[in-house]
C-alpha cells in the first residue's frame, strides 16, 4: 500500500538507486538512462518495497527540465535559432501530423475510440521529449554541432506545437461537450490568437527586455565578487524567467529556461553561468527520469503488449520515417536527415502532460495514458540504439568516402562536424586538458615540433586548440572509449593538465595499462596528490604551487634590489 513519504526519503531513495543502477547501466554498456528508469520502477508505487511519492518526483523533475533548457539556451544564440527557423519550421509539423495520424488510425480504428480522442492520442505521441534529445546529443558529442543544434531547433518548433495543443484542448472539450452540432469555432479560433499573441509578447519582452537586462545585472552581481550571489543570481534567473514565462504569458517552463538561457547566451559571462549550473542539471535531470520510471505501470505491458507494440512503432519508427522523408524531399544531407530522425524517435515529458492533461478532462480513457507511458518508456530506452546506428552508419560513410579519396589515410572523427586536424596516430604526446596550464604547454611544445593530440570536455577549448592548428577532440579524458580514440597505445608521452587529482588518477591508469612504456606527466596542486598521481602510475607530478614559488623566488635572486 503506497504511503505518503517525506522529500528526503524521495531526494535519498531515487538518487541512490539511480546511482547504482546507472553505474550498472554503465557497467553492461547501457546508457544510463536505463538504469534511472528502472531506479524510478524500483522505488515507484507498483513495485513492493520502498515507495517514494510519484507526484513529488515529478514537480522535482520539472525543476530538471527547467534546468536542462537552460543550459541548452546557454548553447543557442538569437543567431543560431534564426539559422534553425529555416530547416526546422516548416518542415516539423509534417512528422507530427503523420504521427497524429497513426495515432488516430489505432485509437479510431483499432481501439474503437471517437475520432477526436484518436486525434489527441496521436499528437501526445507526435512530440518527442527534449531531455532525452540532449542527453543523447551529450552522449554523442552533437550539441555544439550545426545538425545537433538543427535538432534542438526541431524540437523547440514541436514544443510551440504542443503549447498550443494544450492551451486548446480545455476549450475544444468544452465546445465538444456540448455535441458535435454545437462545435464553437469561435471560442476555438479566439483561445488560439490569444495564445499566439501571448507567445509574441512574451518574445518580445525578452528580446528587447531581457537582452540588456539579464546581462547587465550579472555583470553586477559578478563584480560583488561573491561566487554564492552569482550562483544564485544564474538560479534565480532560470527559475525565475521559466516559472514567470509559465504564469504570466502561458509559455511552456521548458521555454522560458530556454529563451533565459539564451539570452544569457549572447554576453560573456555565459561560460560561468554554465559551469555553476552544471552540478544541479545534472542531478535534478536524473530525477526526471527516475519519476518517469515511478509513473509506469508495468501491468499494461502484460495486458496489451499488442498495443503497446503499436504506439511504440508509431514513435520509433512512424515519424522519424515522415521527418527523414520530408528533409530528403527539402533536399537536405542524409546526415542530417538521420540524426534528427534519430533524434525524435522517442517522446517524453510532453507526451505524459498532455496525455495526462486529456483523461483529466475526460477526453481519453486512463488506458491511453498507460499506454503511452509504456511505450514512452521503451522508445526512451531504445533511443540510444538509434543513436547507434546513426553512428554505425556514418562510419560506413566515411570508410567509402575515404576509399574515394584513398590519397589521405587520416582518421576523421565521426561525430563533430569541424573536425580540424587529422589526430596523429603513433609517435605523438597526449595532452589531457586545454586550460590554462595545456595551452601554455601546447605553445611551448609545438615550437619545438613535438606532436600533439588535445583532448577536452570544453567544446569551446576544443575549438581553440583546431583554431591554433592542433589535432583535437571532445570528451572527457576518463572515459575509456574517448581516450581510445587518441592512440594512447602508440604514444611517447603523456601530459595530464587537469586539476582534478582524482579524475587525472584514473585517466593515468589507464593510460597506464594499455601503453605501459608510455612517459606520463601530471599537474598536482599538494603532496598528497602528487602521491596519488604517482601511484596511479604517472612518472612524475609536477606542483604547481611549488614551480610558481620557485620561479618568483627566482625572479627575485635574479634582479637583487640595488
Ligand atoms: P585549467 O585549470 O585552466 O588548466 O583548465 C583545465 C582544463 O581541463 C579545462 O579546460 C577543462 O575543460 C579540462 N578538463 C578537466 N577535466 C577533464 C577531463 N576529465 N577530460 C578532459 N578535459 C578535462
Amino acid at each position: 500500500m503506497p504511503h505518503e513519504t517525506p522529500l528526503i526519503a524521495l531526494l535519498a531513495g531515487g538518487l541512490v538507486a539511480a546511482f547504482l543502477l546507472g553505474a550498472l547501466a554503465h557497467r553492461f554498456k547501457l546508457s544510463p538512462l536505463v538504469g534511472y528508469l528502472v531506479a524510478g520502477m524500483l522505488v515507484g508505487p507498483y513495485t513492493p518495497g520502498f515507495v517514494a511519492d510519484a507526484s513529488m518526483a515529478s514537480e522535482l523533475a520539472e525543476i530538471g527540465v527547467v534546468l536542462l533548457m537552460f543550459g541548452v539556451g546557454l548553447h543557442f544564440s538569437i543567431d543560431d535559432l534564426r539559422a534553425v527557423r529555416k530547416i526546422a519550421f516548416p518542415y516539423a509539423l509534417a512528422p507530427i501530423a503523420f504521427a497524429t495520424l497513426l495515432g488516430w488510425g489505432l485509437g479510431h480504428g483499432v481501439l474503437g475510440w471517437t475520432n477526436w480522442q484518436g486525434v489527441v492520442y496521436g499528437l501526445a505521441l507526435s512530440v518527442a521529449s527534449t531531455v532525452v534529445l540532449l542527453k543523447a546529443l551529450e552522449e554523442n558529442r552533437l550539441v555544439d554541432s550545426e545538425r545537433g543544434k538543427s535538432a534542438i531547433g526541431w524540437l523547440i518548433v514541436e514544443d510551440i506545437i504542443v503549447i498550443l495543443v494544450l492551451v486548446l484542448l480545455p476549450v475544444l472539450s468544452r465546445s465538444l461537450g456540448k455535441g458535435e452540432g454545437e462545435f464553437d469555432l469561435g471560442a476555438v479560433i479566439k483561445s488560439l490568437l490569444f495564445t499566439l499573441g501571448k507567445l509574441a509578447v512574451f518574445i518580445t519582452v525578452i528580446v528587447v527586455v531581457g537582452r540588456r537586462l539579464i546581462p547587465a545585472l550579472l555583470r553586477r552581481v559578478a563584480g560583488t565578487g561573491s561566487r554564492e550571489l552569482f550562483t544564485l543570481g544564474v538560479l534565480a534567473i532560470a527559475l525565475g524567467m521559466a516559472f514567470g514565462a509559465a504564469e504570466l504569458f502561458g509559455v511552456s517552463i521548458a521555454l522560458g529556461a530556454f529563451f533565459a538561457g539564451m539570452l544569457l547566451n549572447e554576453s560573456e559571462l555565459s561560460h560561468k553561468a554554465a559551469a555553476d549550473s552544471l552540478p544541479m542539471r545534472d542531478a535534478f535531470s536524473v530525477l526526471f527520469f527516475v519519476s518517469i520510471g515511478m509513473l509506469f505501470n508495468p501491468n499494461i505491458v502484460v495486458e496489451q503488449p499488442l498495443l503497446v507494440l503499436a504506439t511504440f512503432f508509431i514513435i520509433t519508427i512512424g515519424k522519424p520515417a515522415a521527418a527523414f522523408l520530408i528533409l530528403k524531399l527539402a533536399n537536405r544531407s542524409n546526415t542530417t536527415a538521420f540524426t534528427i530522425a534519430a533524434s525524435i524517435s522517442q517522446i517524453g515529458e510532453f507526451s505524459f502532460i498532455l496525455a495526462g492533461l486529456a483523461v483529466g478532462l475526460k477526453i481519453l480513457p486512463p488506458e491511453a495514458r498507460d499506454l503511452v507511458l509504456a511505450a514512452a518508456l521503451l522508445s526512451i530506452i531504445a533511443n540510444p540504439l538509434a543513436f547507434k546506428l546513426l553512428t554505425n552508419w556514418q562510419r560506413r560513410e566515411k570508410v567509402a568516402q575515404a576509399a574515394d579519396k584513398s590519397a589521405s589515410k587520416s582518421v576523421v572523427e565521426e561525430n563533430d562536424e569541424d573536425t580540424g586536424p587529422a589526430l596523429p596516430q603513433t609517435g605523438h604526446t597526449l595532452l589531457v586538458g586545454y586550460g590554462r596550464v595545456g595551452r601554455q604547454l601546447a605553445e611551448l611544445l609545438r615550437e619545438r615540433n613535438v606532436p600533439l593530440s588535445v583532448i577536452d570536455n570544453d567544446p569551446d577549448l576544443v575549438q581553440q586548440a583546431r583554431n591554433d592548428g592542433l589535432a583535437a577532440t571532445r570528451g572527457n579524458a576518463a572515459s575509456a572509449n574517448r581516450m581510445a580514440e587518441l592512440f594512447p597505445e602508440a604514444a611517447t608521452h603523456a601530459l595530464v593538465a587537469i586539476p582534478n587529482a582524482f579524475e587525472a588518477g584514473e585517466i593515468i591508469a589507464r593510460l597506464r595499462k594499455s601503453n605501459p612504456a608510455m612517459i606520463i606527466l601530471a599537474r598536482a596542486h599538494s603532496d598528497a596528490e602528487s602521491r596519488h598521481l604517482i601511484s596511479q602510475g604517472a612518472d612524475g607530478a609536477v606542483l604547481a604551487e611549488r614551480e610558481l614559488a620557485y620561479s618568483m623566488a627566482e625572479m627575485v635572486l635574479a634582479a637583487p634590489k640595488q
